[in-house]
């Protein structure tokens, strides 16, 4: 216990005077990670507090109009990287590292297991969306789990009772287990939370295989890919795709570990990959 509480402290003492630059001790438990129940952290649920509250359809598509024509800014992946590092995810219990090493870390790992290549890029891009935050956009509209609007609302989600204060529950449509869209229509037919998912998707999506860039969209899909829910709106596709959200999200997630990677000795490497599938410029 006491050695615990100085870790925690510790911890805490590094975390205030250097801000995500310390590394945990050692790897989590697999079943330790996303663990969202009444013990996790304060910031977290009220992150997804938030979350349900104001996604709603009418959100999500004024925000499509807004950002998906992409004429925010041109530039390439590693400027987008180099933003991407100075964003802190709320919605994260499980990183503590600057946000670069998360790309890394999850392409690493699949590199190592000999993935191909296009997986590896996916890899390491597939949170870039996430500079939405940087437009100025809150964190609950950026990151955290996504889920689609107008249907009913899947008690898989996490932390669903938090959606007893969104307005979309007052419309009786939207409540219904198909409400707008008609049974095996496809997930590109939803209008999915409106996060860095769909962004990213949006900007990559002439450079990628289409299971790239299924995984880009629907990584954040956890109450779709990881329990089971919203199988009604799939497809034959979406379920030939599902097994390949299913692979990356163990790479997304349990590569989350303090893994000392030297990034200087890597960036040749991601340099010649990154630039095997796109421009020099990109729209966002
Ligand atoms: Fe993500
Ligand atoms: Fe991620």
């Amino acid at each position: 216990m006491m050695r615990y509480r100085f870790f925690f402290l510790t911890s805490l003492a590094v975390e205030l005077f250097f801000p995500m630059h310390y590394m945990r001790a050692e790897c989590k438990e697999e079943s330790s990670y996303r663990q969202y129940n009444e013990g996790t952290a304060e910031h977290v649920k009220l992150f997804y507090q938030l979350n349900h509250k104001h996604q709603t359809l009418d959100f999500v598509l004024e925000k499509k109009r807004e950002y998906l024509s992409l004429q925010r800014k041109r530039m390439d992946i590693w400027e987008a990287v180099d933003l991407f590092d100075q964003l802190v995810d709320e919605s994260d219990s499980d990183l503590d590292l600057p946000q670069r090493y998360h790309l890394f870390q999850t392409a690493e790992m699949l590199r190592q297991d000999g993935h191909p290549r296009w997986l590896i890029l996916t890899g390491f891009i597939h949170d870039l969306g996430k500079i939405l935050a940087l437009y100025g956009e809150p964190q609950w509209a950026v990151v955290g789990d996504t889920f689609p609007l107008g249907c009913a609302f899947a008690q898989q989600i996490v932390f669903s009772e938090y959606f007893e204060q969104n307005p979309d529950l007052q419309v009786p449509l939207y409540q219904t287990r198909d409400g707008i869209y008609s049974p095996g229509c496809g997930l590109d037919h939803l209008h999915m939370s409106w996060g860095h998912d769909e962004y990213l998707y949006h900007v990559v999506k002439d450079f990628l295989p289409i299971e790239a860039l299924y995984i880009i969209r629907y990584h954040s899909f956890y109450s779709a890919h990881r329990e089971g829910a919203y199988e009604h709106f799939m497809n034959e596709q979406d379920k030939k795709m599902l097994p390949w959200l299913q692979l990356f999200s163990r790479y997304d997630l349990y590569s989350k570990c303090p893994e000392k990677l030297d990034l200087d000795a890597l960036l040749p490497y991601y340099q010649e990959l990154v630039d095997e599938f796109f421009p020099s410029a990109l729209s966002w």
